[in-house]
Formats: C-alpha cells, structure tokens, sequence
C-alpha cells in the first residue's frame, strides 16, 4: 500500500466550517490523518499542492452517463457507442473534481456493467451508485431508455427486473418531464399504487428510491408512496416541505438542467418543445428551491448531466447555481459533498476530509469559500488514494 503526503494546501473542513492550511496523509485509499502541523512519514511520497485548496470531491446525485449532453437527443446508438459515451463522460467527471456520482437512467444495463468493471480498479471513474433502466408508464417520461410499465403488478415486476440486475437505486416516474414529446412535466404519469409497488420493492431489497418529480400532484403521490428522493421538483408546496422533513426525503433540484437549456435555446438546436417547458417552469423552479432551503429540506447536488449542453464536466457549476438562487456558500459546498453522501447512505466513509474516511478529494486553484465560482477550477483529482487527474 503507498502512503502520500499531499501537503502544503489549505483544506476545506464542511464539517465545522473551516479553512486551514495543512496537510493530508493518505495510506491506501484512506485518510489516515489530517491537521495543521503533520509530519511527513517516512518513505511516504510527498505531494506538494503548492497553497491550492483541497476540497472534498463532488458528488453529482443526477447523472446519465450514457448521454452525451446533444441538443436533441436521438437514442439511436447502439451499446458499443454508448459504452464508449459512458467512459468519455466518467472521465469528465473526475477530471472537473467529481469523484462520486449516482446514476439515474441508464440504457440496456451499461450503467450496471460500468459500475462492476470500475469497482475492480483501473479506470478512471468516479465511485457510483446506479439504477439501471428507470421505471415509466407506457409512453410516459423517458420511455424511450426506461422500462415501461402498467399498473402495480407491472411496477413490481419492473422493480424485480432492476434490482436482478443490480441496480443499487430503483428510479421511477412520477410526472411528465422537459425533454419527452408529448408529455407535460405538471401532469403526473405513473399513480400513487403502482409507485407504492415499485418503492416497497426497493425497499424490501435494501435499495433506496428516486423519482423524477416536477409537478405537485405527482410529487406528492411519490411522497406519500414513500420515496427517498425527489429529483427536479418544480413545484412544491409547505405538505411537501414537512413530510420530506420528517420521513428524511430529499430534494435534488438539478438546477443547472433547466439553466443549460434556457440560456442555449432554440437556436442552439433546443427542440421547441422543451425550450418552451423550461420557460414556463424556470421561475417556479428556482422559487421552489427557495422555499425548500428556507424550510430547512436536505438538498443534495446533482444535475441531470447527459441533458442539452449540461455535460458532466460541469458538476460544480449546480453550486454556482445555488448560490445565486441564495444558498450560502457553506450550504452549497456541503450540498456538493456531505448531504449528498447522506442521500447516498455512504456519509460513513464519503463527503467529508476526515481521518478513517476514503480518500476522494479535489484540489482547486482556489478558496471556494471566498469565492464559490472556484469549484470550476479544479487542478487535481483523487479517487481512492489515486491520482486520477492533474492539470
Ligand atoms: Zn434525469
């Protein structure tokens, strides 16, 4: 096992909200001590980040790694060219400082695949969580990737089909979404009973749930079918806000979606349909994120990458978001790190600079603190003790 000294940094604490140069001693893929005045074992090899800022690395909570980020997405590549897709994108996520993403919509169980090859070392990847196809009405939102299903039988069986498979998530569609032809994203697709069939499958298995939610109705029969995750959430009112406080449901907004599409569209090759839903939702969304943040929700970091022009080495740019929706730069880098290793069950060892915790970190040209577009500038990236990436 190698040991590495990364030192001469100043290392960002989210936990206590603190900012101190020192160093961080790496045994394996463990931190085993961090602090201001550590000394350099002996026989360990010295990294020398030169007053750089090490944070821990981002988690990108929404992702597609099959999508390339196109302006209008085809789905008519086969599954060499989509493998191929999925490890161009694994590795701008790591090279902009994401070391750990949870998948939500593979295609043909690439995703699963990946996930197994990537745990055995040697590529380079971000740690991952993944769902595997997700789970929509016949038609509904993303049925061209999903799996279609009707009624709750369906569902459960869906559900079984994911989990068989090895899905670590099981994703399923609550409402009508931007990027589907004919689908609104208020109007709500899969019912309340046939979500219930899918989540307590999930459950049953161990495996948390997600659903792409935007409008209310559907949300809340998500919620009251006992989803662990609600993603874009366009729409929420205060019942939404207290039953996600109290049963620890969480709220992953993918602001940077909506944002990619409304400042590219049409004439970036947007379809109409979908640059028109961004704008009569864009306001809502960001009030609700507002009010979500206010009421206290946990809100988690991902983007929806593999969307229109929101490719996947943009992960941060949500926390630039944030802040301008109001969000202090402090909540935004614990979004980014901590409440989306919580999300993600793993807050154990993840999301956090700390001794006895895996070793994934970024290393910034600067202080996001002070000046949050800094999480753009990513100049280094360890996943598991490893170097995967230097500028
Ligand atoms: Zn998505």
């Amino acid at each position: 096992m190698s040991v590495k000294f990364f030192t001469n940094c100043n290392v960002v604490d989210v936990v206590n909200e603190k900012v101190y140069a020192g160093s961080v001693l790496v045994d394996g893929s463990t931190i085993k001590e961090v602090g201001e005045n550590l000394a350099c074992p002996e026989g360990a090899q010295v990294i020398d980040l030169g007053g750089k800022t090490l944070v821990p690395g981002f988690f990108n909570c929404h992702t597609h790694m099959c999508l390339a980020g196109d302006a209008d997405p085809k789905y008519n590549e086969t599954d060499a060219q989509l493998t191929m897709m999925a490890l161009k994108n694994l590795k701008k996520l790591v090279n902009s400082g994401c070391t750990f993403i949870r998948d939500v919509g593979g295609m043909n169980y690439i995703d699963v695949d990946i996930r197994n090859e990537a745990a055995k070392g040697g590529m380079v990847a971000p740690d991952m969580q993944v769902s595997g196809k997700c789970i929509c009405m016949t038609g509904g939102h993303g049925w061209s990737m999903g799996r279609e299903a009707d009624g709750p039988d369906d569902c459960r069986k869906a559900a079984r089909e994911q989990l068989r498979a090895g899905a670590d998530w099981v994703k399923v569609m609550a409402t009508g979404g931007v990027m589907t032809k004919g689908v609104e994203p208020g109007s709500p697709q899969l019912n309340e009973d046939e979500l219930r069939a899918a989540i307590e499958e999930a459950h049953k298995a161990g495996a948390k749930t997600c659903t792409h939610a935007q409008g209310m109705t559907g949300i809340k029969n998500a919620l009251r079918a006992g989803i662990d995750s609600i993603e874009h959430g366009f729409f929420m009112d205060d019942w939404c806000f207290d039953w996600m406080k109290e049963h620890n449901v969480f709220f992953v907004p993918t602001l940077a979606a909506m944002y990619w599409i409304k400042v590219n569209g049409t004439e970036a090759g947007i379809p109409e349909f979908a640059v028109r839903k961004v704008e009569n939702t864009f306001d809502a969304h960001i009030d609700t994120f507002q009010r979500a943040y206010k009421a206290g929700v946990k809100i988690a970091l991902g983007t929806d990458a593999g969307t229109p022009f929101n490719t996947h080495d943009k992960t941060a740019y949500e926390m630039i978001l944030m802040t301008r929706a109001g969000m202090s730069n402090w909540d935004a880098l614990r979004a980014g790190t901590l409440v989306s290793a919580e999300l993600c069950s793993v807050k154990d060892t993840l999301g956090s600079i700390e001794p006895g915790k895996r070793a994934n970190f970024a290393v910034l040209a600067k202080n996001p603190v002070e000046d949050i577009e800094a999480v753009m500038d990513c100049r280094m990236t360890v996943v598991g003790g490893e170097v995967l990436y230097e500028a």
